[in-house]
């Protein structure tokens, strides 16, 4: 059956429909999906396999069946280790039918058809009895249903219902707890994220100064959780104000309530400071002793995490409501609360006495000024970034007159506000934004730049045009091209002398080798023993369905790398003229500078904001000679995988250089890209 899709092209803005396959979002699904993450993080393996294994030999020490429910099977690996261990039989129950699928057949090719049985249903979906999915209760309970905030997958009421329905009481669970931490910290970069700081601007009447209106003040943010690799946070980008202390922990063995709650711990900061940030990450112990434990601390908490790369298990930053002036020795409060699904802070002064639990009960974050929902929390970062402001202001002061007729074309920008106290007579723009009661200064067009008449420009012609230019439609970083077919649009309205800003943009090249980021797309072969080739087939096809030759949009500060060759400016965009109706193509090579794996090439975006001043949103900087890579911490670059890693680890054995061909096509908007090595 074919389908068709509507949607907005992220980069032309036109409708265009897409023919969708009905199998299109389960190859979407497993294509960028987390299982060759999990297949590769040995020490998440490992530990099942120590703790399965444990609970194995307890039951069996009892004189009793091992009988196992495996609730996420995925590709069947944790049954496999348990009937490896020698459970008498396993009920492998995954929801997800192309995973199911898969789990049969892997189990099949390891030889356990007769041990393992895979259910393709929703746990709760499934049935006890003589003709139901399981003969009777289970009494090893298996799974792993967390992410990077434990809950946020449904491992809760998962639990909740298996308990009462289909396990026994007093059954071994592995995991047999987890438990999450947290430390409280001040931190200026990640509190940049959540909140927007006042903007300076020198003006030639004076200083200005851009503040948020008190609701975004006071909002306490999106309940989304922000999840990081944590690892690469330097220490220097936060203060720590208290110990690592337990929230709370989940007994998996016993019942398990997913009703909302709360917990509260008291902290004494070892530091006087700002209470913004709650870091926060769990651990899992495998048994019930406690010594087969699997932990998320990040590196200033446990040395060796930095060699525990894994991508599907992060860390946690939650932003407390509002920043909270704490002393050193002076007690607080700290209050977790959650739902099924979500977990969220509120610290408190410590009272003298006990307070009733009920009393500090906090409803979830909800975004009450708007901001949150329009700007994310990368986009809260690179707002507040000041080096970057000071590129924008520099530049339209060189282009602003004081009869400048200014449109700017960008989602959320504080550019017109900037526009406006630089001198702007009038600044028109699209999209909402109500700050420092600008109003009947800077108007907001809600119109589609096709759809723009003279009349909403007041009869006037746009003597400068600008842009950041930044759109919440992007993920690759070229989807901000948007911002040239919308100046391609306006064309009629510009007056013959118009001002573009930024005035063009380039696409940058890089070849990279990736630390760890290379696992997401390395196949697993074999683990712990057993073999799931099929999964690794099923990803690669899944990729070659659509996205083999297409990049994938990555936030690089996160995932280190190391580049490979010098970075090259492979295509420029000239947005002083309008979009050409041919394609845009280049071809050439890069030489390869340094020994390394070739994993891929990295793209990203650069702004010639003005002749001398241009903005990267991809490489800052090569930081030593060892080609370690410092990345825009505001963006995502586009990386594009090799389908085959090119190895070379002597300056001889190096392939003189990577050829390319990059095509843009004006008419879709899309980059296709070659890379022969
Ligand atoms: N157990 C595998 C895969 C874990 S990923 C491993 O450890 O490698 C989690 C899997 O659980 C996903 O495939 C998801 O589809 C499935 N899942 C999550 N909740 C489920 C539920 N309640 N019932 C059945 N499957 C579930």
């Amino acid at each position: 059956m074919k389908t068709f899709c509507g949607r907005a092209n992220p980069t032309t803005g036109t409708m265009e429909w897409l023919e969708q396959d009905e199998n299109y979002d389960y190859h979407q699904e497993i294509a960028r999906s987390r299982y060759a993450d999990m297949l590769h993080d040995k020490d998440r393996n490992m530990k099942y396999y120590q703790g399965i294994r444990a609970a194995v030999s307890r039951v069996k020490e009892r004189g009793e069946k091992a009988i196992v429910l495996d609730i996420g099977t995925g590709t069947g690996l944790l049954s496999m280790m348990a009937a490896s261990a020698g459970a008498d039989f396993c009920y492998a129950v995954e929801v997800f039918k192309p995973m199911a699928n898969a789990a049969v057949k892997i189990v099949e090719k390891n030889g356990f058809r007769d041990k393992i049985k895979v259910i393709n249903k929703h746990s709760t979906e499934v049935t006890v009895g003589p003709d139901g999915d399981m003969q009777c209760r289970a009494n090893i309970l298996v799974t792993e249903l967390f992410d990077t905030e434990l809950i946020g997958e449904g491992a809760l009421p998962t639990y909740e219902h298996a308990h009462k329905y289909l396990v026994q009481e007093g059954c071994e669970a592995v995991p047999h707890r987890a438990t999450v931490y947290v430390q409280l910290v001040e931190s200026k970069r990640m509190w940049s994220w959540n909140k927007l700081f006042p903007v300076h601007v020198e003006a030639e009447d004076g200083e200005k100064i851009i503040v948020s209106p008190s609701e975004m003040e006071n909002c306490p943010g999106v309940p989304s959780v922000c999840d990081i690799q944590l690892n690469q946070m330097p220490l220097s980008d936060f203060t720590i104000l208290s110990d690592v202390v337990t929230m709370f922990s989940v007994d998996f063995s016993k019942p398990v309530r997913s009703a909302s709650t709360c917990y509260r711990v008291q902290l004494e900061p070892v530091k006087s400071g700002k209470a913004q940030i709650v870091l926060s990450w769990w651990d899992m112990d495998m048994d019930p002793s406690g010594m087969i434990n699997c932990t998320m601390a990040p590196y200033w908490v446990k040395s060796t995490s930095a060699f525990q790369w894994r991508d599907h298990w992060m860390q946690c930053v939650y932003f407390l409501p509002n920043e909270e002036p704490v002393l050193q020795g002076e007690k607080v409060y700290l209050t977790a609360c959650r739902d099924e699904y979500s977990v969220w802070y509120k610290l408190q002064k410590a009272r003298g006495e006990e307070e009733n639990k009920a009393d500090v009960r906090v409803e979830s974050p909800v975004c009450r000024c708007q901001a949150h929902l329009l700007w994310n929390r990368p986009r809260f970062g690179e707002l507040n970034d000041q080096n970057r402001t000071r590129q924008y202001i520099e530049s339209l002061m060189k282009v602003l007159k004081t009869d400048s007729v200014c449109l700017c074309i960008s989602d959320g920008s504080l550019l017109p506000v900037l526009a406006h106290y630089l001198g702007a007579k009038q600044v028109e723009y699209y999209f909402f934004f109500k700050v420092n009661h600008l109003e009947d200064k800077i108007k907001i067009i809600e119109a589609r730049p096709e759809l723009l008449t003279s009349s909403h420009l007041d009869d006037k012609k746009i003597s400068v045009l600008v842009g950041e230019p930044f759109f919440t439609t992007s993920l690759l970083p070229w989807h901000n091209l948007y911002f040239w077919y919308a100046r391609t649009a306006v064309t009629s309205h510009l007056s013959s002398d118009v001002t573009v800003l930024p005035q063009s943009a380039s696409l940058h090249m890089m070849i990279v080798e990736f630390q760890d980021l290379w696992r997401i797309r390395s196949p697993c072969g074999t683990c712990e023993g057993f073999d799931v080739q099929t999964m690794d087939d099923m990803i690669k096809n899944s990729l070659n369905f659509r996205e083999s030759k297409e990049a994938e949009p990555h936030p690089l500060w996160e995932y280190p790398c190391k580049s490979l060759s010098d970075p090259q400016e492979v295509l420029t965009f000239d947005f002083r003229k309008t979009v050409p109706q041919h394609c845009l193509s280049t071809e050439g090579s890069v030489n390869l500078l340094r020994i390394g794996k070739s994993h891929g090439a990295v793209l990203w975006m650069e702004y010639h904001l003005a002749a001398d001043i241009s903005v990267s949103t991809g490489l800052m900087q090569i930081s030593n000679e060892k080609g370690n890579c410092e990345w825009n911490p505001h963006c995502k670059q586009a990386v594009y995988f090799f389908s085959s890693v090119i190895e070379s680890e002597t300056v001889s054995d190096l392939p003189s250089a990577v050829t390319y061909a990059i095509d843009f096509d004006t008419k879709t908007g899309e980059i296709a890209m070659d890379f022969k090595l």
